[in-house]
């Protein structure tokens, strides 16, 4: 099964799209997408909303699951006649950030390209008065990221007293961005009859207690755990003390042969740093991030699209749920301090079908972090080399400091909670309860480091249209960096030792 890039979506199935009952409408939108054969999400899901029933699908990006929930609902609104009353939308979608928002935003007009509805993308960042324009007469589809929606509903501008279909997309990330209770106060304003669908990638408690308290007998769908990388992602670590890994960068991306390279670090201060150090090393770079304004952020998410920027600086808010051609490359600058985090970075390649390459920086701090990963995940992914001396005590030092005081990381995420380093960790059967809970918090740490208010702004329709049309174009990233070096990784990580050694002898 192939999708419009060429990449191919696995399926044993034998369904075809039209075995699902889709309108004529659809199916030729598909088949201009390029879409032969449903994805395994599309297929069990699509049957489950057209029947109307409420559906919880477990499911990362890169499953197709946008169109498994769009499908269904343009096909209603292509059946149903209705008379929208002004201010109301028949389905909601919400979203949690604003370029996932703008994202499925673009691919309902893609779907839908043969039909008669009305949208709208409604997200911070950008005027509001377009958006009271927009929903004055209502509309068919209402895309919103959770805060400008409420901001909206405040001010009596949209009614959700006639939806009949809401989708909550990337639940558990509306939840790491402190977004559940805005979403209980946006469901408690829907009527009780209405068709409810919950995605997420995973199902922490809090999410499953919002599933109860919100959907009716779901139906419940899981493809692809989250917790499992896919097996077209090579992973690579790479051991190197903290100050090695600006020049580790520029040698990964001057020799390693990529399409598209996004490089994550955990701040917003860090992507602005490392931004400006890859574009002195003579590679094209931009930063996206929650503190960014919205149009700097369209702005490098669309050269980043068209090929004209060949490295995305991204922290993890700012990038989760993004559907970019042709990212071959993922670098991990600092690895993250929640090893669900590090899943969903890396799942930002390999997309649909392709094959991509993780290289994850990994100082003498971040080892626990890396344990972490590898429980989670359930693979072993590099022998640890022997610390130093130096560095095990610089290692037991950074473990003493409390949360969020370890001395230029940034952003408190990176503490260890209630002082549970691993040498402190609890035992006994309360201990993984109290690791999640941990977990749990370093994760709103990190969110709040990132800015959760990357909500409370952007996405113009307009913006969005660009995005769609910078999409289609296939021009190749034009980046200054040498061609035809093979991708040495062990020599970097040599030159990374040699560098060590070095230090060791001048100290
Ligand atoms: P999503 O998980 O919704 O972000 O989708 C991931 C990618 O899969 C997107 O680029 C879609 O264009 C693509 N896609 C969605 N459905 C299909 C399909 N049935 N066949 C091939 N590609 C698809």
């Amino acid at each position: 099964m192939h999708n419009r890039r060429g990449g191919s979506l696995e399926s044993n199935s034998l369904t075809q799209f039209n075995d699902l009952g889709l309108s004529e409408a659809l199916l030729r939108a598909l088949t201009g997408a390029g879409y032969s054969t449903p994805t395994p999400i599309q297929e069990k899901t699509i049957p489950v909303m057209l029947k109307g029933q409420d559906l919880i699908g477990i499911a990362q990006t890169g499953t197709g699951k946008t169109a498994a929930f769009v499908l269904p609902i343009l096909q209603k609104i292509g059946q149903e006649t209705i008379n929208l009353s002004g201010k109301h939308c028949q389905a909601l979608i919400l979203a949690p950030t604003r370029e996932l928002a703008a994202q499925i935003h673009d691919a309902i007009k893609t779907y839908g390209e043969h039909m008669y509805f009305t949208s709208t993308l409604i997200t911070g960042g950008v005027k509001p008065a377009p958006q009271i324009r927009a929903m004055a007469r209502g509309v068919n589809i209402l895309v919103a990221t959770p805060g400008r929606l409420e901001d909206h509903m405040q001010q009596g501008v949209i009614n959700l007293a006639e939806t009949r279909t809401v989708v909550l997309d990337e639940a558990d990330q509306m939840l790491d961005m402190g977004f559940i209770p805005a979403i209980r106060r946006i469901m408690a304003k829907l009527p009780k009859k209405r068709q409810t669908v919950l995605l997420s990638a995973t199902m922490p408690k809090q999410i499953r207690s919002l599933s109860h308290d919100f959907l009716k007998s779901p139906v419940e769908i899981a493809v692809a755990p989250a917790s499992k990388p896919i097996e077209r992602i090579e992973q690579k670590i790479l051991f190197m003390p903290k100050s090695d890994k600006r020049d580790a960068l520029i040698k990964v991306l001057n020799n390693e042969k990529f399409d598209r390279a996004i490089v994550f670090t955990r701040t917003k201060h860090g992507a602005n740093k490392v931004t400006r150090f890859i574009e002195q090393a003579g590679h094209t770079a931009a930063a996206i991030h929650g503190n960014k304004s919205q149009g700097a952020r369209t702005k490098a998410l669309n050269g980043f699209k068209s090929g004209d920027i060949a490295v995305m600086v991204a922290t993890d808010i700012a990038a989760r749920g993004i559907d970019i051609d042709d990212v071959s490359l993922v670098i991990n600058f600092e690895l993250p301090n929640v090893p669900e985090v590090y899943v969903h970075r890396i799942g930002r390649t390999a997309r649909a079908g392709k094959s991509g390459m993780a290289i994850s920086f990994c100082d003498p701090e971040e080892r626990e972090y890396l344990t972490d990963i590898e429980k989670l995940t359930g693979k072993a992914l590099a022998d640890r080399p022997a610390l130093t001396d130096a560095e095990k005590v610089a290692v037991a030092a950074a473990a003493k400091k409390p949360a969020g005081g370890r001395g230029g990381r940034g952003g408190g995420g990176r503490g260890r909670g209630q002082g549970g380093q691993r040498q402190n960790e609890q035992t006994g059967p309360n201990a993984n309860a109290a690791k999640q809970a941990n977990r749990r918090r370093r994760r709103n740490k990190s969110a709040q480091a990132d800015g959760a208010n990357s909500n409370s702004s952007a996405g113009n329709p307009n913006a969005s249209n660009n995005n769609s049309n910078q999409n289609k174009t296939k021009r190749k990233p034009q980046s200054n960096r040498p061609h035809g070096e093979n991708a040495d990784l062990a020599g970097l990580q040599r030159f990374v030792g040699a560098n060590a050694n070095a230090r060791k002898r001048s100290a």
